[in-house]
């Protein structure tokens, strides 16, 4: 049994946001994560201008590491197209360079990094593949995994599940894509797509699992039919995506927020509020709740997680409500249709959905 304090399992954006904070407050917080090379995982790629702010407060740059800058919103209902200006500018950016950036920066910041897969959670007694941990507080930022012991509510029934192609760099993508993030609404879901380091494209979608059966059941089924129904999207699926790996991800439980918890137990980031991925802001709420909890954690103690938890939560309600709100309306033709139309009648209304469906950056002591 390892007597580690703070331990923090999961060394995504939220785990690594926690160790910074805690490393930079005197800390020496031990992170675990099952994984050692850091992969690509299964996101977006799309840094908000909040997460760009935070990602800045813990001394990282998404243009030093390469991230593409974005400056535009396109939405696509099949053919139809509107196009607005982002309230402020934004990024692309792949999750290996900013987890691998960010776990660097953890280290750098006085934090080990060890590797294990925990298997389970009880209360504060943490089961690892290759050791037991008894911490007095425990970060736990396992992400879109659940852990046994933890795990969080999922709806019954029609989840949401989330695909990813990577797509390599080509002139053309550039072209059709430089400098914006491009949603494509589709009944049942979206694909968002965006350039990122090096020129590449992430093409992640979201959608119902009913969506997917009615396409054919299989990813490359429901690729084909949404660039036989969408010119726009054909064109920047090009002729090569189906030599790429799609990567899957089920359940995702968007609009989950934990809303309490036990002392000592602090969850972070998608194990703390998920909100749905149309919005580009789980890596923001990521951060953010690293951030808080370690405040939180560095002035009360193991005591404080209740307390935590509960401002986290309060923090998270309204951009996971608005968020979820265009997620509802935009699966479905009739609030696809609506999204475009307000976005040409009104860009500035819709540029400000976009502002306010953001996180606030937790106000925290200067360090
Ligand atoms: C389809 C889709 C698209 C998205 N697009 C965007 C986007 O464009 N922009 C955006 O801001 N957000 C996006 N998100 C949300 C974003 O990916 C998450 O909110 C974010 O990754 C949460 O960060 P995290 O640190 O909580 O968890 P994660 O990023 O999931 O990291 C969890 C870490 O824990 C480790 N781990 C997991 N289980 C264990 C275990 N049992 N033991 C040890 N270690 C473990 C993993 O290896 C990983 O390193 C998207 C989500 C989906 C589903």
């Amino acid at each position: 049994m390892r007597i580690e304090d703070p331990l923090i399992v999961g060394a995504g954006p939220a785990g690594c946001a926690a160790a910074i904070r805690l490393g930079q407050a005197g800390a020496a917080p031990l992170l675990l994560d099952r994984d050692e090379e850091v992969g690509d995982p299964l996101c977006g790629g799309f840094l908000s201008w909040r997460t760009a702010e935070q990602l800045a407060s813990l001394g990282l740059s998404p243009a030093a590491l390469g991230a593409h800058r974005v400056t535009r919103l396109r939405l696509f209902d099949g053919p139809r197209e509107a196009a607005l200006d982002l309230p402020h500018a934004a990024w692309g950016l792949s999750r290996h360079a900013l987890d691998t950036a960010m776990r660097a920066r953890a280290l750098a910041s006085g934090a080990k990094l060890e590797f294990d897969a925990v298997r389970a959670v009880d209360g504060l007694a943490v089961e690892g593949r290759a050791a037991s941990y008894r911490p007095q507080s425990l970060f736990l930022a396992t992400g879109k995994h659940d852990v046994r012991g933890e795990t969080r509510p999922r709806e019954a029934k029609d989840t949401a599940l989330g695909l990813r192609l990577r797509l390599p760099p080509t002139p053309e993508r550039l072209r059709l894509l430089g400098g914006a993030i491009e949603l494509h609404l589709f009944p049942g879901g979206y694909v968002g797509i965006v350039l990122q380091e090096g020129g590449s494209a992430n093409l992640c979608l979201a959608m119902r699992k009913s969506a997917l059966a009615k396409a054919g059941g299989s990813p490359e089924a429901l690729f084909a039919r949404l660039a036989q129904a969408n010119p726009a999207l054909a064109a920047r699926l090009g002729d090569d995506w189906r030599q790429v790996r799609c990567d899957t991800i089920g359940a995702v439980p968007y609009g989950f927020i934990a809303r309490d918890t036990s002392p000592g137990l602090f969850r972070l980031g998608d194990q703390a509020a998920v909100i749905p991925s149309l919005a580009g802001e789980g890596i923001s709420i990521a951060l953010a709740s690293g951030a808080m909890a370690a405040e939180h954690w560095t002035h009360g103690g193991p005591a404080a997680a209740p307390a935590y938890q509960r401002a986290f939560a309060s923090s998270a309600r309204l951009p996971v409500t608005l968020a979820s709100a265009a997620w509802h309306a935009a699966e479905t033709r009739l609030g696809a249709r609506a999204a475009l139309a307000l976005a040409r009648i009104a860009p500035s209304l819709v540029a400000g959905f976009a502002d306010r469906a953001r996180i606030a950056a937790p106000s925290l002591a200067p360090r």
